[in-house]
């Protein structure tokens, strides 16, 4: 059997701007660099290179302002709604933009410093993944002709969540030369236009650390903000005269001094952020906050930039590259940056200090989508975090049970029982933040309404499926006793009382609903919300057997608070009788009632686009529900996520009638079709496929990103590379691995989780090696390629690519 070829276009990376083989020998394969600056193109570095830590984000805009930049500084789970009244009422809550710490304008013999005049030479940007810190070098000759030689160095902390640090070296090649520095904090930020912030008091302590105080509107969050500078030249600590500028919603330092030719003049900023949503200060009051934090910049400060610095990495080495890195032997050295930049982008988005949060799906670079978490996490992040650091997947999942009062209410609200999952959530009791109107309908010309707050559904079952499998992986009693059969058994819950029974056909149907392709609105019976409806129900019959013969204690507890013996008849009655879309004559799998029988029109245009989403700008949303043409993967979701529920042949069959049908408007669409096309034995198919969903944020399209990095394709690059090409699998709860190397590729390497254990597992192309790195249990069974195998501390064994 054949599965047709997905148009493969030239894979190149990176294209003119971005290079991601500059780094050689310990830094092979860690550096992404822009080496010319074009103004066009300001929003890919600004996300593709943003600086985090889980508990901040800091798009990576540059010192100096240019008109199109997008500046963004976000602390995680600070969510603020303009307060409603009668115009906003259309405002959800989001992550408010903070006031600008790393803003700086630089005057050289007073000519402020702009990239796009006089002449630049020897430009260079550059993220380095493995440190975390952001190089700018160029040498810039301004219209007068004066030239300097400047370096600008940027790194949020690992070590310390709090911290943000800055050096700018300038050196004036051909004269002395006058600088003017302005710098300071800059709270004249806004989302988009819209103002999160009430200004609080503004202060200069010690006549150098300055401070800034803001709260936001509804959510009354306080936030201080500090910084302080200090210089040297050649070396020597220098002060240069200075004037303090507090304006409204800024205050700055503007330096004057002069700077001899070939001397080296140095900037160290270092500053800080608090909040009162910060878990360590619950309860503290701002007075409070500001002393704390004035307190810690000032230690921070002895430290100064380099150890700063040096603390930072070696959290970095120990706490992500010691625990995640996954060694890729290909041809192309690319594969292995791209697997490092999607961990290194998974470690600023994910707050995992704080079980309060989750990711957004811009993570926190980017004002796209508002911070907001979706289906994304569970289905696209979560495994990442399940195979790779069960803590944190573990954390991100206590959010998903502290939101059950919002998943409550949105049930009540709409008839149902037991717990319907936001679409879109926020601050963990803010309940369903979908926004209702979006862009423009180009038939009305009017807003468009957002469907998927009301009826995409699926999300309810995706929270109990990441849930189940982060238990079958880990084996995680105590959360499951604690959070995890209670998400189960509300979930089940929900659905049971969603379901609707059809007099004719004597089943139960789900109607009304838009499925993860989000082209289709309004359609009865969409495969994978019936499926996984269905899946989710029958888990929990099984979980309410199981506790109720050996967890007793959790049993009667949540049979108290959840009627579980009452509930569990609706399930036993309802589950056999929901109507499961089956394969027809020619195996393709209805995506719901009416899909099949929809206008097939020639996509090829689309099919060929540049930048997503072209389609809606020849067809309104009627119009796109009316042909046959998928945003993303839907059944092919399915087909991941319960893939032993179908066979290989309605695989194939359903690939071929669906994947040219879809246009991966979507970047969730290409990691699934990617680790598909490796169950289904194409190769070559899931490489291109794979490169096609790295190229989402570091391919030669520099729009792709200016809304911030694409958090789901991240960990779906992650899933390509271990559930596809490593082959990583938890099926009914048994591991299996089952790798398929690309033609390119001689080894890959990789960790994972086990129950409790850490497995290194080492796959050529004809041999797989197995280490139990802890040894936990004394023994583990998996199985590969069809035989049972049993892992004690080292297993290996040969096998056919
Ligand atoms: C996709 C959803 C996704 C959301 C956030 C939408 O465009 O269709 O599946 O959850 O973006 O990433």
């Amino acid at each position: 059997m054949k599965i047709h070829v997905l148009k493969n276009k030239n894979i190149i990376s990176g294209g003119n701007l971005m290079k991601y083989d500059v780094g050689k020998y310990n830094e092979k394969s860690w550096v992404i660099t822009e080496d010319k600056f074009d103004k066009s193109y300001l929003g890919k570095c600004e996300s593709i290179m943003s600086l985090g830590n889980g508990y901040m984000g800091i798009r990576s805009a540059t010192e100096e302002l240019y008109m199109g930049e997008i500046r963004n500084t976000f602390i995680a789970g600070t969510f603020n709604k303009i307060i409603e009244n009668k115009i906003d009422k259309f405002e959800v809550t989001e992550l408010p933009n903070v006031a600008d710490v790393v803003q700086m304008e630089i005057e050289i013999n007073g000519e402020v410093l702009d990239l796009t005049k006089g002449i630049v030479k020897n430009y260079s940007r550059q993220l380095n993944i493995k440190t975390g810190e952001l190089t700018r070098v160029a040498t810039w000759i301004s219209t007068k002709g004066d030239e300097v030689e400047l370096v600008f160095r940027r790194f949020v902390s690992l070590d310390n969540l709090h911290v943000i640090g800055q050096k700018i070296e300038i050196i004036p090649k051909n004269k002395n030369i006058e600088i003017s520095l302005k710098s300071g904090i800059n709270g004249q930020v806004t989302n988009s236009g819209a103002q999160h912030f009430l200004e609080g008091d503004k202060r200069l302590y010690e006549k150098k650390y300055m401070q800034m105080v803001q709260t936001t509107t509804q959510s009354q969050i306080d936030f201080v903000i500090n910084t302080v500078h200090s210089f040297t030249i050649n070396s020597k600590v220098y002060e240069p005269k200075n004037l303090i500028l507090i304006e409204r919603r800024k205050i700055f330092y503007q330096y004057n001094l002069e700077v001899k030719k070939e001397e080296k003049f140095v900037i160290e900023k270092i500053s800080n952020i608090y909040t009162s949503r910060d878990i360590d200060n619950e309860g503290i009051n701002i007075e409070e906050l500001k002393v704390l934090s004035y307190e810690a910049l000032k230690n921070e400060n002895e430290k100064g930039y380099n150890l700063l610095l040096d603390n930072s990495k070696k959290m970095w080495q120990e706490k992500v590259w010691n625990n995640y890195d996954i060694e890729i032997d290909s041809e192309d050295d690319y594969d292995q940056l791209a697997i490092r930049f999607a961990h290194y982008h998974l470690t600023i988005m994910t707050p995992a200090h704080d079980n309060r949060m989750n990711i957004g799906a811009k993570g926190l670079s980017g004002e796209g989508y508002k911070g907001h978490t979706f289906w994304d996490t569970e289905i696209f992040i979560l495994p990442f975090f399940t195979y790779t650091d069960p803590k944190v997947a573990r954390s991100l999942l206590e959010y998903r049970y502290k939101t059950l009062p919002g998943a409550h209410k949105k049930a009540k609200e709409n008839g149902y029982e037991g717990a319907m999952f936001p679409w879109e959530s926020a601050w963990f009791d803010d309940g369903e933040v979908t926004p209702l109107w979006g862009a423009a309908d180009i038939v009305t010309g009017k807003s468009t309404k957002i469907w998927s707050g009301i009826i995409e559904q699926h999300i309810t079952s995706d929270v109990a499926f990441a849930c189940w499998q982060y238990y079958q992986v880990t084996k995680d009693e105590d959360f499951m006793d604690q959070y995890g059969y209670e998400l189960l058994m509300e979930t089940a819950n929900f659905w049971q009382s969603r379901l609707e029974w059809n007099e004719i056909k004597e089943q139960y149907y789900i109607t009304g609903v838009m499925g993860p392709d989000e082209y289709k609105e309004h359609i009865d019976n969409n495969a994978f919300t019936n499926y996984t409806a269905h899946w989710t129900i029958k888990n929990a019959i099984n979980y309410y057997k199981l506790l109720k013969n050996e967890k007793i204690e959790v049993f009667d507890r949540l049979n108290k608070k959840l009627n579980l013996d009452k509930v569990y008849k609706k399930w036993e009655e309802k589950v056999d009788k929901i109507y499961l879309p089956q394969p027809r004559e020619d195996l393709v799998i209805p995506q719901d009632d009416t899909y099949l029988e929809k206008e097939i029109i020639d996509l090829t245009k689309y099919r060929n686009q540049e930048n997503v989403g072209t389609l809606g700008k020849d067809y309104n949303v009627d119009g796109i529900n009316n042909i046959q043409v998928s945003k993303q993967a839907d059944i092919m979701a399915l087909f991941y996520l319960l893939e032993d529920l179908f066979e290989k042949d309605v695989k194939i069959a359903n690939w071929n009638y669906y994947e040219p049908k879809t246009l991966h408007d979507s970047s969730l669409s290409l990691s699934t079709h990617c680790v598909l096309a490796n169950d289904l034995n194409n190769n070559e198919m899931a490489y291109s496929l794979f490169k096609k969903a790295t190229f989402i944020d570091l391919g030669p399209n520099m729009k792709t990103s200016d809304g911030g990095i694409h958090a789901a394709s991240l960990g779906g690059i992650w899933q390509c590379v271990v559930n596809g090409f490593g082959g990583i699998r938890m099926l009914n709860g048994k591991l299996r691995i089952e790798p398929h190397l690309p033609q390119t590729w001689k080894r890959l390497k990789f960790p994972i989780n086990w129950h409790g254990d850490r497995l290194i597992i080492e796959v050529t192309k004809n041999k797989i090696i197995i280490k139990n790195e802890t040894k936990n249990n004394p023994s583990i069974e998996f199985e590969s390629f069809g035989v049972k195998l049993t892992i004690n501390e080292e297993i290996s064994f040969s096998y056919n690519n």
